[in-house]
């Protein structure tokens, strides 16, 4: 990270420490992985095969920038038929990553401040910073819910944009109807703009996911296939808003991304067609699983949504907890990484159920052993 020509904006974040856990987790032999960020299933047969086809019927160029019309034009009827917003437009991204990058730079002049609540997915801060704006955290322990007073006194002129994800990784947190709601009319108020990664929609075990959407028609969606359909490596994703600004983003995607691949957006249209209930409920009954584990023995909160689940580490700090863990086999990352707090670790349960039942009994193990 010395050497000369290294950009002085690289030098705003940092990847070691989730590093550190993946360098420790690959000198083990048969590790009890629940550290993964993507489902457990594969990518359903039909979408496979719907992919397969469209390479073989060349359909291997370059994609339109703004997403094939047999992609952006399911969606959008999808995005019409739940919000019904006359303003609301879709396009295609390079994942949902792809469509946070296009956000954040379109919108986030340098200096603005941007609202993240934490804990936080891990590439909100530094995406932050790489367009010159300055991250502005809202605490959200010990029950990772919103607090509007919270969010209301954390605002500022500088205020651009807040960042809100729900289900959220890596908590699994899932906002109320009420929570949601103020957030948007808040955003509304102030005209700050509000962008909503709903990347875990499919997974809501107890409740139907509130999108801020439904409050606030400026309100920009990203949202992808990586997660629902288990496509992380396809780089599918999508957003939708204000047509001025969606035709911003995608003047950026032009010069950056380009497009996101061909064969995958013929795939991603095959994936609205098929069910993922039983994935779902797969989920939550790991969900329940997990959690009946480890609330004996640890402070966890029962998660809403995603396949997280992000308890308190049961002695010292979250870093030394998870380094013992890793030790004794068990993968799982030390919230440091998603917050400013190093008190928690996150669990995925995207793992088959065996795993899942080894993992809890290490870990009640190791917190029943004390530091
Ligand atoms: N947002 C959240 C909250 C995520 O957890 C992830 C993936 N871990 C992404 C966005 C990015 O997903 P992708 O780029 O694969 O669509």
């Amino acid at each position: 990270m010395s050497h000369p020509w290294i950009a002085d904006r690289m030098r705003l974040f940092d990847s070691s420490g989730i590093r550190k856990v993946f360098d420790l987790a690959a000198q083990l032999k048969d590790p009890i992985n629940l550290s993964i960020g993507q489902p457990d299933f594969d990518v359903p047969a039909s979408v496979q095969q719907a992919a397969v086809d469209a390479i073989h019927s060349r359909k291997n160029g370059y994609a339109l920038t703004q997403g094939m019309p047999v992609l952006r034009e399911k969606l959008q009827a999808l995005v019409d038929a739940e919000h019904g917003h006359a303003d609301r437009k879709v396009a295609v991204t390079s994942g949902t990553s792809g469509a946070l990058v296009l956000a954040l730079w379109s919108l986030v002049n340098p200096g603005d401040e941007v609202i993240v609540f934490d804990p936080y997915f891990v590439m909100y801060p530094p995406l932050v910073s790489m367009v010159g704006g300055a991250t502005v955290l809202v605490d959200t322990y010990p029950d990772f819910r919103i607090d509007i007073d919270r969010l209301r006194a954390a605002l500022s002129p500088r205020t651009k944009v807040i960042l809100f994800n729900s289900p959220a990784n890596p908590t699994g947190a899932m906002a109320s109807a009420a929570e949601a709601r103020a957030v948007a009319e808040l955003a509304a108020e102030r005209g700050i703009a509000l962008v909503s990664d709903e990347i875990y929609r499919t997974f809501a075990y107890d409740e139907p996911l509130a999108s801020p959407a439904k409050w606030n028609p400026d309100t920009i969606v990203v949202d992808g296939f990586s997660k629902s359909h288990a496509m992380t490596g396809w780089r599918v994703g999508f957003m939708h808003g204000p047509a001025t600004v969606i035709d911003e983003m995608v003047k950026l995607q032009q010069y950056t991304f380009v497009c996101a691949p061909q064969p995958a957006q013929w795939a991603a249209a095959a994936a609205l067609d098929v069910p993922m209930d039983e994935h779902r409920d797969a989920f939550r009954r790991k969900r329940d699983l997990i959690y009946e584990g480890l609330r004996g023995m640890f402070e966890v909160v029962k998660p809403g949504g995603a396949f997280y689940v992000f308890p308190k580490a049961p002695w010292g700090t979250a870093t030394a907890f998870v380094e013992r863990a890793v030790r004794d086999g068990v993968l799982v990352i030390p919230g440091g990484i998603f917050s400013a707090r190093d008190t928690h670790f996150r669990i995925s349960y995207a793992a088959d159920e065996r795993t899942l039942e080894r993992g809890i009994e290490a870990l009640c193990r190791l917190a029943r052993a004390g530091a």
